[in-house]
């Protein structure tokens, strides 16, 4: 099996100006107006000269690399603070805007867009939402039951800082995927957490947590889209290698593999702006957007990341490639915030309740 080339060499190849078009094409820019894709164009450029590049790394190590502070430069780029209002530094956009920024980050890197995604909506913007003024400068939330006796009624949302009495993290998992965004259990034991620090009321952490959870999967939902790395890596690859005398792209059934993964991103794209255009504090609040959302990207994604394996051949199943980190990533998305069957259940309850 012969290694063809890395991807980030896939500019050299097919020389730069052919490679921006074709990015350019398969990054559906007709669907967004010139700001949008401005922003898009710029998310996207910080993220494959900065995030890129380390892309393979962090998933091999499982780390995020120690020589470069990607978390201080995207924040230098202003991404951490998308929603947020300019008055507390924010870009002051909305969330198709933080919507883009996930996609092109996670294009980049899976890892590295979750734990982006992670940050920016259900930690920044609850705050934004919910903190008061001196809150909103603070790092972490957490939901956690402060009265167990109380059912929801003993949820009490807070902020916590590194470093508090009584608090720690135990030790990082090691998973199949989405790895170097780490994973931990938060660890509280004789915590004091001072009042200032209750986000919303003591007992009401419900009211703060069930609609920003509705928000996170709403923008959560952008990380699928990465799955364009998955064109990225093959359209190059099948301009450049040949078999029988020509190159792969002229086989009508790699073609079609090719059109499937482009149609798969390009539908869950128009699922994404379609449901956050119509993104209201109500409307979000409808399952009818962020659940269905969800689970109708499931099959695109799995299907257009085992395409592009297949398209590279046996370099497809070679870690070199980021065609296997790319299904290993998409398997998340099955699992994360709710997993498919607990969103099932959900809307089949709705759709009897309404009976
Ligand atoms: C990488 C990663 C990051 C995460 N980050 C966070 C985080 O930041 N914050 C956080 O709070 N959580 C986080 N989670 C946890 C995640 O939300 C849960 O793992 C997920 O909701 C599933 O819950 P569970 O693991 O307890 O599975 P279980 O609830 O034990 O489910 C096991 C299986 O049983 C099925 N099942 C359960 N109940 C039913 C039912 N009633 N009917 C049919 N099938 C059912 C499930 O669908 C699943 O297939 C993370 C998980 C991962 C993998």
């Amino acid at each position: 099996m012969r290694r063809l080339f890395s991807t980030g060499r896939a500019a050299g190849i097919l020389g730069r100006e052919q490679w921006s078009r074709q990015r350019a094409f398969f990054s559906s820019s007709l669907l967004f107006d010139d700001t949008q894709k401005q922003f898009k164009e710029s998310v996207s450029q910080f993220a494959q000269e900065n995030i890129a590049p380390h892309a393979a790394k962090i998933d091999a190590t499982n780390h995020f690399p120690k020589d470069v502070n990607l978390w201080k430069l995207m924040g230098g780029f202003n991404l951490h603070g998308v929603t947020v209002p300019e008055e507390y530094g924010g870009l002051g956009l909305g969330y198709l805007y933080h919507c883009i920024a996930i996609e092109e980050i996670s294009r980049a890197s899976g890892s590295v867009g979750l734990s982006y995604g992670a940050h920016s909506n259900p930690c920044i913007n609850q705050l934004v939402r919910h903190g008061t003024a001196k809150q909103k400068y603070l790092p972490k939330v957490v939901y956690a039951k402060t009265d167990t006796s109380a059912g929801s009624k003993g949820i009490t949302a807070f902020i916590i800082e590194k470093g508090m009495p009584g608090f720690h993290t135990a030790p990082k998992l090691d998973k199949l995927g989405m790895r170097g965004s780490d994973t931990c259990e938060l660890v509280f034991d004789k915590c004091f957490v001072p009042e200032e620090n209750v986000l919303g009321q003591e007992g009401k952490g419900v009211y703060v947590m069930m609609p920003g959870f509705d928000f996170e999967r709403l923008v959560l939902a952008a990380g699928p889209l990465g799955l364009q790395a998955c064109l990225d890596a093959v359209i190059p690859y099948v301009q450049h290698r040949e078999q029988f005398g020509r190159a792969i792209r002229e086989f009508q059934w790699m073609l079609e593999r090719i059109v499937i993964i482009f149609v798969g991103h390009l539908c869950i794209l128009l699922l994404e702006i379609v449901t956050t255009e119509t993104l209201t504090e109500r409307t979000v609040l409808e399952l009818y957007f962020w659940l269905p959302k969800k689970l109708h990207k499931l099959p695109f994604i799995f299907c257009a990341t085992t395409q592009a394996i297949q398209c590279l051949g046996g370099n497809g199943y070679v870690d070199e490639y980021p065609t296997g980190r790319r299904l290993r990533y998409a398997k998340f998305f099955e699992i994360s915030a709710g997993t498919s069957e607990i969103r099932r259940m959900i809307i089949g309850r709705e759709l009897f309740k309404q009976e």
